[in-house]
């Protein structure tokens, strides 16, 4: 018989690849979305699944609803990737992210425990839950330091999704994701938003974007091996916590300039703060404006993952590098955008 998933949040960038990766394994895949005034299944589209899967309405803030939901469905396998997944917007909207993020991730559990707690759970932890790092690389014994509401709501989810385990004896599984792009990666984002506003630039579309600190850092991976590594957790013989990353980190200036490179324009860099500004150093135009706007009321400046855990139990290594991230970006939104 086919085994059975359920993914929430299965109109986002993981969302997606997940479904698709669960698809060519064999699965049967059920997956959650929201009801809006219109459909939003782009993601599920582009990778041409819409139709191979079996969408379900399901809102995590809808406790009644996620019971019925597992009821009907009976999963084998839970991926809990819904989320208000987006720093910047929780800053402004901290009551609906704890809501959504955090007690959505009870409203979840409690469907589990209630319908058939043998199903194995996956929750969407974040590197966002070490913050303000205390030690460098982070890894799975890092005390954490969240920075944002997102942040705080992510730790809730993180310590429910523990204390299920502990309590009921659920298989619930902790992945602690570090950032992870791909051309299906939310416009909002950073690196997404820079390559797609190189590809309006590489068209004449868009004569410069504005951006907020540079100088950050972090440890950028590839989304669609970060999925394989929630599968390999929720198939291990005991439920934990662990860590995936690259052991890399950058900066979000490197990845402006590494973005240009593959539309061969290099950046000078003037002024400095809130002034600072990058040009084009052929034609002197300026194609990146630093706007305070798009600062953070509290900032993560240095995130860097250690996955030795993931790697030796679950057998899972990063294979893309920061540039053929970049390189595969870039190409992608030039595509979409030609
Ligand atoms: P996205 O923002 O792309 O997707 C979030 C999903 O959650 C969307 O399908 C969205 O639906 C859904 N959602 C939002 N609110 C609700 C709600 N009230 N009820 C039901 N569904 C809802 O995130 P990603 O795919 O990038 O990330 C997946 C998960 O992993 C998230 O939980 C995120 O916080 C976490 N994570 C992501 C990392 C990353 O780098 N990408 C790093 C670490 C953790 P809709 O399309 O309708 O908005
Ligand atoms: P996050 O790590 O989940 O917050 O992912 P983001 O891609 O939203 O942001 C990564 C980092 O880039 C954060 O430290 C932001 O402050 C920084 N950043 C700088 N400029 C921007 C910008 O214009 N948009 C976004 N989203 N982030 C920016």
């Amino acid at each position: 018989m086919k085994k059975t998933a359920f993914i929430t949040g299965i109109t986002g960038q993981d969302g997606a690849y997940l479904a698709e990766f669960l698809l060519n394994k064999g699965y049967k895949v059920y997956g959650g979305f929201r009801r809006l005034s219109a459909q939003n299944f782009l993601r599920l589209d582009e990778l041409g699944i819409t139709n191979k899967v079996t969408l379900v309405e399901t809102d995590m803030l809808d406790a009644s609803n996620l019971v019925r939901t597992i009821k009907e469905v009976k999963p084998l396998e839970v991926y809990n990737l819904a989320a208000q997944s987006f720093v910047a917007h929780s800053f402004k909207n901290p009551i609906l992210t704890g809501n959504v993020t955090g007690l959505g991730v009870t409203n979840l559990l409690e469907a589990i425990r209630i319908i058939d707690p043998d199903i194995r759970f996956y929750q969407a932890s974040t590197s966002e839950l070490f913050g303000l790092a205390k030690e460098f690389p982070q890894n799975e014994n890092t005390p954490f330091y969240p920075r944002s509401p997102y942040g705080v709501a992510k730790l809730y989810g993180h310590w429910m999704t523990i204390n299920y385990r502990e309590s009921y004896n659920i298989f619930a599984t902790n992945g602690i994701l570090f950032n992870h792009e791909s051309p299906l990666r939310g416009i909002e984002f950073v690196t997404r938003k820079i390559t797609n506003a190189v590809a309006n630039i590489h068209f004449g579309k868009q004569e410069y974007f504005d951006i907020g600190n540079m100088d950050v850092r972090r440890d950028w991976g590839y989304a669609k091996e970060y999925i394989e590594g929630m599968w390999s957790m929720l198939q291990a013989d005991e439920p934990g916590t662990y860590v995936l990353a690259t052991g890399e980190n950058h900066s979000v200036r490197e990845w402006i300039e590494v973005s240009f490179n593959f539309i061969e324009k290099e950046i000078i860099w003037e002024g400095e703060g809130e002034k600072e500004i990058g040009r084009d150093a052929k034609s002197g135009k300026i194609l990146v404006k630093v706007n305070p706007e798009f600062f953070r009321p509290a900032e993560v400046e240095n995130l860097i993952g250690d996955y030795s855990k993931a790697k030796n139990e679950l057998g899972w290594e990063p294979k893309t590098t920061f540039n053929k991230l970049a390189e595969i970006m870039v190409k992608a939104d030039i595509e979409k955008n030609k």
